[in-house]
């Protein structure tokens, strides 16, 4: 067939330094990708694994465990060889775990420099480690655990603050010839995140992992995360994004997802383009629109569909989607690739687009 343009994007992406963690490259010469972190105490291999495999599932392309005691540590090694997607260990306090985690067979390290006080002089070991073994360390700046030194030094978890610890800790990498880094500076306050990520930015060419940090629950976390998310990406800053919401991980997958779809960082899959109904809907609008989003969801490919309320943007929108419905008088046209191809009683819509996408599905599959 015709060559296919790739979809327009907003931004080049900044050039970094590429890193490898495990099977997923990290840096400007790879897709953005989605990590999240599980919530079962690592130490209960089947649990976690199990919650591995629901992530792997749902898109996640990197996954972080948790390692506060001996106990998850021993746990490591099982879950770095049994895991589809490649595992970070998340080091708070103890340099000990690090060399663990490494020993373990874990993708990549994650270190908090405010919170490993004795991390300093050991930066040299932890280098040889890693190098040895070619294991990527994240540095992991967050605002509630700064540096003592840089809290009184700025009164607060400033911008120039986060990127001070950052790139101090990455100094001191530097000197011990590691460069296998990728940078954290979380923050809760969006408007201090994308402030801080680009401060870093112009201040380094090492991979950045985004994220703000205790966004909160499901509907406050996930705007927040998107309107900070999207301002940085929309610049082409960020090589690889974590949602964290007060909800299962599953939906700060399922979420990231989303904000990189909606950049064109990611192929799109099921776009629903439904009206916001208003006085002259002639049909339910939002049930229309959540019934085949529900329907669905799971397709693998791309697929616009188009639900709109009544005939004034309706027959428009129907004809520039894959397939839409355009309703009124109680019946929907139902248009495939801009063409009416049936009109069916209200009741019938759903199922209807549900049947037309199951054969566009086929149709697409088979080629
Ligand atoms: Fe209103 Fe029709 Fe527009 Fe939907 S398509 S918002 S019903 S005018």
């Amino acid at each position: 067939g015709l060559p296919t343009m790739p979809p327009p994007v907003l931004a080049q992406r900044r050039r970094t330094r590429q890193i490898q963690v495990g099977k997923i490259g990290v840096g400007s010469d790879h897709p953005v990708s989605i990590q999240s972190m599980t919530t079962t105490l690592t130490a209960d291999v089947n649990s976690t694994l199990q919650q591995i495999a629901e992530l792997t599932a749902a898109g996640c392309d990197i996954v972080r465990v948790a390692c506060p005691s001996q106990d998850d540590a021993d746990a490591l090694p099982m879950i770095a060889r049994k895991s589809q997607i490649p595992v970070i260990a998340d080091i708070h306090f103890q340099p000990r775990y690090v060399f663990a985690a490494i020993e373990a067979g874990c993708a990549a390290v994650r270190v908090n420099p405010g919170n490993i006080k004795k991390f300093d002089d050991r930066v040299g070991e932890i280098a040889q480690a890693a190098k040895e073994t070619g294991t990527p360390i994240r540095i992991g700046v967050n605002a509630g655990s700064l540096d003592e030194r840089l809290l009184s030094k700025y009164g607060k978890a400033t911008p120039e603050a986060l990127v001070e610890s950052a790139l101090w800790e990455a100094s001191l990498f530097a000197e011990h010839d590691f460069h296998d880094l990728k940078i954290s500076v979380k923050h809760n306050d969006p408007v201090v995140m994308v402030r801080a990520y680009e401060l870093l930015a112009e201040r380094c060419d090492y991979p950045l992992h985004l994220g703000v940090t205790e966004a909160g629950p499901m509907f406050q976390g996930t705007i927040k995360s998107a309107v900070a998310f999207g301002t940085l990406l929309a610049k082409g800053i960020g090589d690889t994004i974590r949602v964290s919401l007060s909800a299962p991980p599953v939906e700060e997958v399922k979420v990231a997802t989303q904000i990189l779809q909606s950049l064109n960082l990611r192929p799109r899959r099921l776009e629903i383009v439904s009206c916001p109904s208003c006085g002259r809907a002639q049909v339910d609008v939002y049930r229309l629109a959540n019934e085949v989003s529900a329907a669905l969801q799971d397709m693998e490919i791309p697929l616009r569909v188009a639900v709109m309320g009544c005939v004034v943007n309706g027959p428009g929108e129907a004809r520039e989607a894959d397939l839409g419905v355009a309703s009124g008088n109680g019946k929907g046209q139902i248009f495939v690739k801009g063409q009416v191809v049936k009109t069916v009683p209200e009741h019938m819509i759903v199922e209807t687009l549900i049947e037309e996408a199951m054969r566009i599905h086929e149709e697409i599959t088979e080629d």
